[in-house]
């Protein structure tokens, strides 16, 4: 079975197709500019094909899914014979809202569903459900399956995922904390029980998915027990450009003292705060690791905050779970910043933990960094959505 996965945001699409019979990436791409000019890279992966980089006119989303087709079944950069060989698609979507608490095969009334839940997330669920119609059209009747960022966290108990302000506001108005890299979690929390070799089910768990955006899990049993982002994306830990936890009471200050308007209010949140906003270098944090070794103060505070925070809000979950066997780091801080994984790491000295510094200095595989006796143990292990996406769409499908 040969299913395509899907991540489409408002201008962008990225697409993977993977063989399911040995689990193979055979290509990957992004279009780029979708409604602007357009632009696509498509990478074949098995054969001895070229990669394809060059403009291609995308008025709409699906131009870009035809462009997709075309290059995944033309003779040249072709991966498949014919679009007939494609027997799914999975579509990463962002918000299930409280109505997914798992991945579903796509009819109308799960189109509804999503469409319902665009409130939660109107950048991103619209961006989504474009992807899905776009596929229909150019691919018909092929079976598709939604998989949501917000669906591994829906087990959280409600004394978890309440916010402490008027209950009808959770009844009325669906307020609470979804929580968000729910699929990298439940990827990433699977493969280390596997590593292990214990059931799931029996483990205490915290996933440490620090990238751009940057978010903790406390997985109990193999069930999300707590998450560090909240209703939206913008909360929990400091991140890239996101300010993380913040008193509400600033934002009131703030528009009151420079007459922001609310949504001025919240681009400042989203994209000039975070390790961006405390260093004024960079969002990124191979230029922060660099400007931190120059000596630029600032980029080492922003550093700090976040290791900083990243171990309150796991020790937190320590407690929240009365203990922790396995902690995971992943995403492209994660699974690439040794710095930052020692760094965090020392805060884990009440835990035992004790890290193995050759090990930790690996990259690019899954690994366990701490040492054999350490009595919680630390893993790498680089986050494969789009495979979730594909297992979930087979499974469904198959
Ligand atoms: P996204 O949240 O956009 O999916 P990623 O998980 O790809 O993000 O993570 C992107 C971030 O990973 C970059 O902003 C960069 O800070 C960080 N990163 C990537 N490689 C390294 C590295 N070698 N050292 C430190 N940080 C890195």
């Amino acid at each position: 079975m040969k299913i395509l996965v899907i991540n489409a945001g408002s201008s962008s699409l990225k697409y993977q197709l993977i063989d399911m019979e040995n689990e193979q990436l055979m290509a990957k791409g992004l279009c780029e500019r979708i409604g602007i000019d357009g632009h696509l890279k498509h990478t074949p992966l098995v054969g001895d094909k070229p990669v394809f980089n060059e403009d291609v006119p995308m008025p709409t989303h699906s131009e870009a899914i035809a462009a997709v087709i075309d290059k995944l079944t033309s003779a040249e950069y072709g991966v498949v014979a014919s679009m007939k060989e494609i027997d799914a698609v999975g579509h990463r979507v962002v918000h299930g809202g409280e109505k997914f608490a798992s991945s579903v095969l796509i009819n109308d009334e799960v189109l509804d569903a999503i469409k319902e839940c665009i409130p939660f997330a109107p950048l991103h669920n619209p961006a989504n459900i474009t992807g899905i119609n776009a596929c229909r059209d150019v691919m018909g009747d092929v079976p598709m399956v939604a998989v949501f960022d917000t669906a591994f966290h829906q087990t959280m108990p409600s004394k978890a995922f309440m916010y402490a302000v008027p209950y009808e506001y959770y009844e009325n108005d669906g307020i609470r904390r979804y929580g968000f890299h729910g699929t990298s979690h439940r990827y990433v929390s699977a493969r280390c029980a596997e590593m292990m070799g214990k059931p799931i089910e029996e483990l205490k768990i915290i996933s440490c998915h620090m990238g751009n955006g940057s978010s903790l899990a406390a997985v109990k049993n193999g069930k999300v027990v707590d998450t560090s982002m909240g209703f939206t994306p913008l909360v929990g830990l400091p991140m890239g450009t996101r300010c993380g936890d913040l008193d509400a009471g600033v934002i009131q200050f703030l528009m009151n003292k420079y007459g922001y308007s609310i949504d001025e209010m919240l681009n400042i949140l989203n994209k000039k705060s975070g390790v961006l906003g405390i260093s004024g270098v960079s969002s990124d944090f191979r230029d922060l690791g660099k400007a931190a070794e120059e000596g630029n103060e600032r980029a080492s505070l922003a550093l700090d905050m976040f290791y900083y925070w990243v171990a309150k809000v796991a020790g937190s979950y320590a407690a929240a779970m009365n203990g922790v066997d396995a902690i995971i780091f992943t995403a492209g801080v994660g699974e690439n910043d040794q710095t930052a994984r020692a760094e965090i790491c020392k805060y884990f000295g009440y835990l035992g933990v004790k890290v193995n510094p050759e090990a930790n200095a690996t990259r690019g595989q899954d690994i366990m960094i701490s040492t054999e006796d350490s009595p919680v143990k630390v893993f790498v292990i680089p986050t494969n959505e789009e495979l979730v996406i594909a297992r979930d769409t087979r499974d469904i499908v198959g």
